[in-house]
């Protein structure tokens, strides 16, 4: 049997390239609190990704919570997308509100502005869209529904780290946006995340919210969480930040292989990342549907038997979750679209070896 591949695979820097900053964190015997490593990956990645202010964390989800919390929103209704990782909805229940799901676009598989506009009610105060697979979303369309209707609108930009649309990096759009540096992304620190902000201000109010709601020693402003990143995790970021540009070629070099590969099969759709300036090719979905022989549980299947673990993103949707039972909504995109969607192992070392196994299967008929 040939060796397994998985939907994505973590890189990392040499282990020896690692060292120094170990000793340098022991040297200094700073471990976290916002250390020196912490202070240097904020600044750098404000200079990688072009945005003003980020605050990092020790994991997008938290950043995801500390976001919502930040913008101080009276009990009320989230608009958020149903396809989409857990994290998105559970960080609007811990914030003690109402996820309101509406559909997506079959074609880009993010939040419709129409479907948003028609669930804008007197108990909405924020929209909560997702990158879904780091392709932009129709910011202008959701700015310009937050600005007539006053709704906070936090962009969950997990997907998307180091894309630029329109002129600017992706992250600068909304009041806020939050990334994850978990292991399965484009960029990583182990775990871990971050909130990009607008002013001084905001950065000041996040950075205690990450820090239990402590302002100085005798005043606690907010019941919040620990949301720190500690120095070692910094460290890995420093590094990872080195090789980014190389990261992502090599993205792009997968990304392309398979789209030829896969042109003219019937019954495939790439979905297309068409209009982003700078791409980070964070994921590789394929949509399945008649003529094509196999349904997509059946492909999933048959790639599985040889050894490839492509995923089900994202499948099921929150709305079909039992523990999102009270928050039903009808979303036939979404689900049509979940119930079709394949993501093909994608990361920067897999090799077009790898490539054409994977799409050989998929082209042989039986
Ligand atoms: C990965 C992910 C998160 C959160 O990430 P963690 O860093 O693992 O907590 C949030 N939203 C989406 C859409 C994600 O894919």
């Amino acid at each position: 049997m040939s060796i397994p591949i998985y939907v994505t695979q973590p890189v990392l820097p040499e282990l020896k390239e690692f060292i120094p900053y170990l000793e340098q964190i022991w040297e200094k015997n700073i471990l976290t609190n916002g250390g020196p490593l912490h202070q240097q990956l904020e600044q750098e990645l404000c200079d990688y990704l072009g945005v003003d202010y980020i605050s990092l964390f020790n994991n997008g989800t938290i950043a995801l919570i500390t976001a919502l919390q930040a913008l101080s929103l009276k009990k009320g209704e989230v608009i958020t997308t149903p396809y989409t990782f857990l994290a998105t909805a559970h960080a609007i229940v811990w914030n003690n509100l109402t996820p309101v799901f509406v559909d997506i676009d079959p074609i880009t598989s993010n939040i419709d502005p129409k479907k948003v506009e028609q669930a804008i009610t007197d108990a909405t105060v924020a929209i909560l869209p997702v990158h879904c697979y780091g392709i932009p979303c129709d910011v202008e369309a959701l700015q310009a529904l937050a600005t007539k209707h006053k709704l906070k609108l936090v962009y969950d930009t997990a997907h998307a780290f180091g894309v630029d649309y329109h002129s600017q990096s992706l992250l600068n759009y909304g009041d806020l946006s939050t990334i994850s540096f978990h292991a399965t992304k484009v960029f990583s620190t182990f775990e871990g995340g971050a909130i990009v902000c607008h002013s001084a201000d905001m950065k000041q109010r996040i950075d205690q919210l990450k820090n239990f709601g402590i302002v100085d020693e005798t005043t606690v402003n907010d019941i919040s969480l620990n949301g720190k990143l500690s120095e070692v995790h910094a460290a890995l970021g420093l590094l990872q930040l080195k090789t980014i540009d190389q990261t992502l070629q090599a993205r792009a070099q997968v990304d392309h292989c398979y789209r030829e590969l896969l042109a003219g099969v019937e019954g495939i759709r790439c979905i297309e990342r068409s209009g982003i300036e700078k791409d980070n090719y964070a994921y590789f979905p394929i949509v399945i549907s008649e003529p094509y022989p196999l349904s997509r549980d059946e492909l999933f299947e048959k790639l599985k038997q040889h050894n490839i673990f492509a995923r089900k993103y994202f499948y099921p949707l929150m709305t079909e979750l039992s523990v999102y039972e009270q928050y039903q909504s009808d979303t036939p995109n979404a689900k049509l679209l979940s119930g079709q969607v394949l993501c093909l192992p994608m990361y920067p070392t897999l090799s077009i070896d790898q490539i054409q196994r994977i799409t050989q299967l998929i082209t042989d008929k039986d």
